[in-house]
């Protein structure tokens, strides 16, 4: 939904990742704009029912404000259904602020159910979830999803380690953040060749970059990426969508 970071950007809002499966749809992070870029979509947040985050920056978490507020504040309704919020360490203590902060968002008739991820993998009725530490912040994790055949990792926010090669490993799509170009001098993002090399050392098919700066350009990092990577690289903006 959002393929940009805290700063602005012509079509590259805050982050924020619609996986759409037979059965669920899973939206990882959900920085400002996403439930109205879900909307433009025609997916409404009143069929969000999990959401995954990878950190508490801002650009990944600020529209979870919105949707709890909004799921009390719809005129004629009134979520009943459970809202599931799996993510890093801290986000109980995250979203409980959120509540005491803001008028309006405590839950009033649905179940709001927190689960902070330890590293490793995690069976859920539908999907595996497997997560690594990122090195972006302390607690900043990305994520292997595993559903209906497909295998899909999400870095997030991320650093260049061998815990994310292992995470990716065969995976059909790395949607990967790409802060930078090589050359940036960064320690706690990525560059579009570190990208490139993480792509390959893990054997992905697809490798998605997303999360660019705006001094970031989409052809220097895709030529940057492709230099480290045999398989398909394509740049994200806000609303591409991927059959995967
Ligand atoms: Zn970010
Ligand atoms: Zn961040």
């Amino acid at each position: 939904m959002g393929a940009g970071t805290v700063i602005p950007a012509e079509n590259r809002s805050h982050a924020g990742y619609l996986v759409r499966g037979a059965a669920l749809d899973i939206l990882f992070d959900i920085g400002a704009g996403t439930i109205s870029r879900l909307f433009a979509i025609g997916k409404s947040y009143r069929d969000i029912d999990l959401i995954v985050i990878s950190h508490l920056h801002a650009d990944h978490v600020l529209d979870l404000i919105s949707l709890l507020q909004a799921n009390n504040a719809t005129p004629g309704w009134a979520r009943e259904t459970r809202l599931q919020i799996l993510g890093c360490k801290g986000l109980k203590d995250f979203v409980q602020n959120i509540l005491s902060l803001f008028d309006g968002t405590a839950p009033e008739h649905y179940l709001l159910e927190i689960i902070e991820l330890e590293v490793g993998r995690h069976d859920f009725p539908d999907f595996i979830l497997e997560t690594a530490k990122t090195g972006h912040t302390s607690n900043s994790l990305a994520f292997r999803l595993e559903m209906e055949n497909r295998i899909i990792v999400y870095t997030g926010d991320a650093t260049e380690r061998d815990e994310l090669v292992f995470l990716s490993r065969q995976a059909d799509v790395l949607i990967c953040e790409c802060s930078f170009l090589a050359g940036f001098e960064t320690t706690d993002h990525l560059t579009a060749d570190q990208c490139g090399r993480l792509a390959q050392r893990a054997g992905v098919q697809h490798l998605v970059l997303t999360h660019l700066y705006p001094n970031t350009t989409s052809v220097e990092a895709t030529a940057q990426a492709n230099s480290q990577f045999d398989g398909i690289v394509t740049v994200a903006r806000d609303g591409s969508t991927l059959d995967v």
